[in-house]
């Protein structure tokens, strides 16, 4: 290992000793230049990049307090990281979530610095949310908490400074309900969020662009070795808005999804998932996944955590992070799976990922494969500031072209450095120099 890498490593592990999320995130970036910083090793150690790369520029922490529908208070805490704006304006989502944390958005902001420079569009990177729980709540209560929680945020984003997009437990609904305080706050709405309901200035293709552009960046790397979706069986894991429409692009490609879940349990169904279904439970009736075999009349619901025991060729892990672990990639392995491509934020733990390369699994990591949704907020920002509306087919095409490029860029960057087809190095070498020529030009190395 290199030694300044090495260095800041052990460094930030000590300074950030309880944030093992972040660490996670660090490690496997920092570890993956390798042959980058070592080329460079004296200008980058005089310039104390790493240490500049590995620091949000700032943290914002507020508390949230918020009435439920007894009237009884309660207090959650909320959170902006802006962890690096030298490519373009501080872009990422808000999460609402009980695991949320400083530790979860520090890694995920980290990454979004990363996923963004990928797109190879002008945007930094930032991240954002509250351990609120939106599950279980009502519409008023959820109102309320959006309120509480932007009437503390609003001071830190805008139009030209940071533009927060939904993220987990983050949907239309409550970027409405935050967009409409912030307009109320501060006069004026336009693009200062992502994600909005179209009648807010949405765009089309923003609820499907996640979960589209991961099949999209999937197809191309399947391209590259001479395979495709077509009667392949896939497994996506989760069921919120990325593997739902990871799962209708797949089988409109002609792949078989047999399977997806949710945080209480998973669904097989042989025959593939019956969509429309799906979309109902989750996206209309907000029920658990239990109630798919009676509603859709096929299917089986198996309790708890194991749904990469399905055999599948394509696995699409959509759900959260850590949630394949080595046991799970090597269940893989063995049931025949060739590839794995990452439709959430770093779903695949450091070992699970070795494990995957190792035994010739095409890997992409999320910062490269789930970039479709920032892509279609940043096609979102695009079609705010021209005063437009585009049209379905239009925004898509835009989305699948961006996804293609991406997935060449670090095809590129990879090989660059001898490298061919791990992707990791790939993503990660990419998304540097972008950063680091960015930071370069702004003087601020
Ligand atoms: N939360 C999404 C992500 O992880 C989208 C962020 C955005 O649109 O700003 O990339």
């Amino acid at each position: 290992m290199n030694k300044y890498i090495e260095e800041v490593l052990e460094k930030l592990g000590k300074e950030n000793a309880d944030q093992p999320e972040f660490l996670q995130a660090a490690k496997e970036v920092l570890e993956s230049l390798e042959p980058i910083i070592t080329k460079n090793e004296e200008k980058y150690r005089s310039q104390k990049l790493l240490e500049k790369l590995t620091v949000p520029n700032e943290i914002h922490m507020f508390d949230v307090s918020w009435l439920d529908d007894k009237g009884v208070e309660h207090v959650n805490k909320g959170y902006r990281v802006q962890f690096n704006n030298a490519v373009g304006v501080y872009k990422g989502g808000l999460r609402l979530h009980p695991t949320v944390n400083l530790s979860v958005l520090k890694f995920l902001g980290f990454e979004q610095c990363f996923k963004n420079a990928l797109t190879g569009l002008p945007m930094g990177g930032a991240k954002g949310g509250s351990d609120f729980d939106p599950k279980g709540k009502s519409d008023n209560e959820v109102r309320n908490f959006c309120i509480a929680f932007t009437d503390k945020l609003y001071p830190f984003v805008g139009v030209g400074k940071d533009v927060p997009a939904g993220d987990i437990g983050t949907g239309a609904r409550e970027i409405r309900f935050i967009g409409e305080e912030y307009l109320k706050k501060t006069g004026s709405l336009g693009g200062a969020f992502t994600g909005k309901p179209l009648d807010m200035g949405g765009s089309l293709v923003r609820t499907e662009a996640t979960g589209y552009g991961l099949v999209y960046f999937t197809e191309e790397m399947l391209k590259k070795h001479g395979k495709d979706f077509k009667d392949k069986t896939v497994v996506v894991t989760g069921s919120g808005n990325v593997a739902i429409y990871a799962a209708e692009k797949a089988a409109q490609l002609g792949a078989i999804v047999v399977g997806c879940c949710d945080s209480t349990g998973w669904i097989y169904d042989e025959k593939g998932l019956d969509l429309a279904v799906l979309k109902d439970l989750k996206e209309v009736k907000r029920a658990r996944l239990s109630e798919y075999p009676l509603a859709a009349g096929r299917g089986i619901y198996h309790e708890g955590k194991g749904i990469w025991n399905i055999k599948c060729d394509i696995y699409l892990p959509c759900a959260t992070q850590n949630e394949l672990d080595l046991e799970g990639a090597k269940t893989l392995v063995a049931n025949g799976c060739f590839a794995v491509c990452e439709g959430a934020n770093m779903p695949t733990t450091l070992e699970a990922t070795k494990y995957l390369q190792e035994h010739g699994v095409y890997f992409a990591p999320g910062k490269a494969s789930n970039a479709g949704g920032v892509s279609c907020s940043y096609l979102e920002m695009e079609q705010n500031a021209a005063n437009e509306s585009w049209s379905f087919e239009k925004t898509d095409a835009r989305l699948k072209e961006i996804m293609v490029g991406i997935f060449h860029n670090l095809d590129e960057a990879a090989k660059d450095v001898g490298m061919e087809d791990n992707y990791v190095v790939g993503a990660n070498i990419a998304g540097f120099k972008i950063i680091v020529d960015a930071m370069e030009q702004k003087g601020l190395l």
